[in-house]
């Protein structure tokens, strides 16, 4: 069925003209329509507009224009409900913002539609990408493909179940301190977030604006290098975006990882560290040597303090972000006797409990008298936690780690302690705050109940090309991309 395809699989079935972008999109709607009910990855899709974009692929496709030209074209891709689609709604899986209506698209969605992309349907998210469950969500919870009892990770819980259940061939995501690669790992699919400023943020509602990288979720690391080049490079609009050339990423997929050197974080075996994500990990080592590479035990000191000041600085600068939604621009907006009171009215019915926690902690750290003891002192040791990242840089080529330290868990496991929900993101912040490249491979499962167990490959700033070639030559040597969810079958 097309809906199961990897991207090159489906764009040479299309150049071959075996299959059209319209029966390609037609897929995807029969699997949303038949396993959607269960597992809620989006919280919208419009299907006459995805068909209507799939008639437009096809027509372009009739005329001789290739794949080559573009890379997307009739590809259906699924985008999380934070990034802004033209005339496609914009919730943020928030309440706040009502019947809002995007009046344009995103640079990373404008790049989508050049490539020839189908832009297919809204996926649920925490509110604001603020956790790591999705059960944050306005719009109800998304379930797990691997067990609908479990949660598919968070903040991008749509992006990943709708990837791991083949409702879409591929989906962008957003990543702040792990909200792609964690639940990219929970659900059993690549998910990459890019070097901060390698994606243009225009067009992204903000969250913490020095941490945010949009980025792509998969069925194998090939798609995810195609979708990274439709995606990157600078765009005037975001200042923070980096005029640095776009390699062709295809490229870096090609030849071995022998002599490559690899390093084994000692701070990142915790205690909290499942036993089966362990041994999974322990095997994922001894592969990557068996191909070649060198793999030693390295030091990221600072890595005890990464959670502490995740936590200081994305609600800091979250609480200046969605200051904005105040009931007078585009809100969803409930009437008061002054400003005041209608600010308080919106922002308290529309923001739900962790968004407000969030804000609350931020303005906090931000306020004078603890902006120094709290806020001033996070910036420095983020500082500290980038520069152990260079440092380890200049010994080793990629950093091997767990991508989070337990399968996915059961949904309302941790909703009501904000501290353990936290402690789930420990091995993905630190790349966020570095400002580094990281990427997830599936590499095993949990034996009972069956749950997917991911990789994680962390690179230098602007070295994705290196660790998409490490990540595309372990997969390439194991099974575990390809095993399927039976919700799928
Ligand atoms: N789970 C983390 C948080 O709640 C990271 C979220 C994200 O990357 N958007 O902030």
């Amino acid at each position: 069925m097309l809906n199961q395809l990897t991207i090159s699989e489906l764009t040479s079935k299309l150049a071959a003209r075996e299959a059209s972008a319209r029966d390609a999109v037609q897929a995807c709607l029969d699997r949303v329509a038949r396993v959607d009910g269960d597992i809620h990855a989006f919280i919208s899709h419009d299907a006459p507009d995805a068909l209507a974009q799939a008639d437009a692929a096809d027509k372009l496709i009739a005329s001789g224009v290739t794949h080559a030209q573009k890379p997307l074209l009739g590809v259906p891709i699924g985008i999380k409900d934070v990034l802004a689609v033209k005339n496609h709604p914009l919730n943020c899986g928030s309440r706040i913002l009502g019947k809002f209506v995007s009046p344009y698209d995103a640079t990373a969605i404008e790049k989508l539609k050049d490539a020839g992309a189908i832009i297919f349907g809204r996926l649920n998210m925490d509110e604001f990408a603020m956790g790591s469950s999705t059960e944050n969500s306005a719009f109800g919870v998304t379930r797990n493909p691997w067990d609908t009892t479990r949660i598919p990770g968070g903040s991008s819980g749509g992006s990943a179940a709708a990837v791991a259940a083949d409702e879409v061939i591929a989906t962008l995501g957003t990543d702040t301190g792990g909200s792609i690669r964690q639940p990219a790992a929970l659900c059993g699919c690549v998910g990459m977030k890019p070097t901060y400023g390698r994606i243009s943020r225009y067009g992204l509602v903000a969250f913490a604006s020095s941490l945010d990288q949009i980025g792509p979720f998969t069925k194998d690391v090939r798609d995810t290098a195609t979708l990274l080049n439709v995606v990157s490079g600078h765009d005037e609009r975001d200042s923070t975006s980096v005029p640095q050339p776009v390699p062709d990423y295809a490229k870096s997929l090609r030849g071995d990882i022998k002599g490559l050197r690899l390093g084994l974080p000692k701070e990142y075996m915790i205690g909290g560290l499942d036993s089966e994500v362990k041994a999974a990990i322990d095997a994922a080592v001894k592969q990557l040597q068996s191909l070649g590479a060198s793999v030693e035990e390295i030091s990221l000191p600072h890595t005890d303090y990464a959670a502490a000041t995740y936590y200081i600085i994305a609600p800091a600068e979250a609480s200046a972000n969605l200051a904005r939604f105040d009931g007078i621009r585009y809100c969803a907006r409930v009437d008061g006797a002054d400003p005041i009171e209608l600010y308080s009215k919106t922002r308290g019915a529309g923001f739900g409990p962790e968004v407000k926690r969030r804000i609350i902690l931020g303005t906090y750290v931000l306020s004078s008298g603890y902006y120094d003891a709290y806020y001033l002192r996070a910036q420095k040791v983020r500082t500290l936690i980038r520069q152990d990242f260079l440092n380890a840089f200049e010994k080793v080529d990629a950093i091997v780690t767990p991508t989070t330290p337990t399968a996915a868990f059961k949904i309302g496991e941790k909703s009501d302690d904000p501290l353990q929900m936290y402690l789930s993101d420990v091995f993905t912040i630190s790349c966020n705050l570095a400002g580094i490249c990281g990427i997830s491979v599936p590499c095993g499962f949990t034996t009972s109940p069956k749950l997917p167990i991911g990789l994680q490959l962390l690179g230098k700033p602007f070295g994705e090309e290196m660790i998409l070639k490490i990540a595309h030559a372990y997969e390439q040597s194991t099974d575990w991309h390809k095993a399927k969810p039976t919700i799928t079958k």
